[in-house]
């Protein structure tokens, strides 16, 4: 995955981000999961039944995708996806950045803000063709 740098304007949204959701989680469909061995499954298609049973009904998903993306989380289950999609689906944000003239060397406001518009139901319905 590419790592984009850390700057002083990353920690300062990493600590709006904490002080927006700090308490997401709580409200999470997986909450009695997700600290499991389940949800850090590596086989694709355990995580792919775990995402169907709970990140379809989950009235956090939104949060919990932009979560690991923004932490750029390896490992697990986040916002119905697993690793390798999210994998794939970041890089694919860092495309649609650069085509709008956003670099993406440093965390920054415009590059948060793409973030945001496509950690969406709609966008991520959009390019795996699956409903979330
Ligand atoms: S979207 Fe899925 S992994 Fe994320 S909190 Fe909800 S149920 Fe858990």
């Amino acid at each position: 995955m590419t790592m984009i740098k850390v700057s002083e304007e990353y920690i300062a949204y990493q600590k709006l981000l904490v002080a927006n959701i700090y308490n997401w989680k709580d409200k999470a469909a997986c909450i009695s999961l997700s600290s499991t061995q389940d949800f850090f499954d590596n086989k694709d298609s355990n995580l792919h039944n775990l995402s169907k049973r709970y990140c379809q009904k989950c009235p956090v998903w939104r949060e919990c995708l932009y979560t690991s993306m923004v932490n750029q989380e390896l490992y697990g289950l986040w916002g119905a996806l697993t690793p390798k999609q999210r994998k794939t689906y970041f890089n694919y944000i860092l495309k649609e950045a650069t085509n709008k003239n956003i670099s993406f060397k440093y965390w920054s406001k415009e590059l948060n803000e793409v973030f945001v518009e496509y950690c969406t139901p709609e966008k991520v319905s959009e390019y795996f063709n699956f409903s979330v």
